[in-house]
């Protein structure tokens, strides 16, 4: 049993494809234990993608997923970083098989519909990153008895 964040970027909420998302997800057998729709802040947004400062698309990306609401989501399933990754498609959505949430829903990699961990370090990271203490606990992420997310 794993639990990842997945989250409807900027495009995929102005496109009211949040229901689709959740449903494939539904679907395959994973359980939604936490989300809520918020707007990021360009620190939260900066520190989300750290890892890819030095990158010529950084401050695009940046502009991009704080220019609208996103929709955040806290998922638990089996093997569920690895499977998520598999459903969401290649980053770049041209190489993403049809089928896949990028390859049915997007062309532009700037414009990718959705994120998600790609691996328990990520996941930690990344949930606490976007949730506070208490949704952590009430999504059941969080252990109160260690005070460690449980990825
Ligand atoms: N991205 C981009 N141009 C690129 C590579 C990535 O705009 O050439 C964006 C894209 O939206 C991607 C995000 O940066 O989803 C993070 O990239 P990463 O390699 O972590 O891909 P992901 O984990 O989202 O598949």
């Amino acid at each position: 049993m794993q639990h990842t964040f997945l989250m409807v970027k900027p495009d995929g909420v102005r496109r009211q494809l949040i229901g689709n998302i959740v449903r494939r997800f539904e679907n395959r057998g994973f359980v939604l234990v936490g989300a809520k729709m918020m707007t990021i802040s360009r620190e939260q947004a900066e520190r989300h993608y750290g890892q890819h400062k030095e990158k010529p698309f950084f401050g695009e990306l940046v502009d991009f997923i704080t220019s609208g609401p996103v929709f955040a989501m806290i998922w638990r399933g089996d093997n569920l970083i690895e499977v998520s990754r598999i459903m969401m498609g290649k980053t770049n959505p041209l190489e993403a098989a049809p089928g896949t949430i990028r390859g049915d829903f997007a062309t532009y990699v700037g414009e990718n519909v959705i994120h998600g961990s790609d691996s328990p370090e990520s996941a930690e990271r990344e949930l606490e990153n976007f949730f506070s203490t208490d949704e952590l606990l009430a999504a059941g992420v969080l252990s109160s008895a260690t005070d460690r997310i449980v990825i």
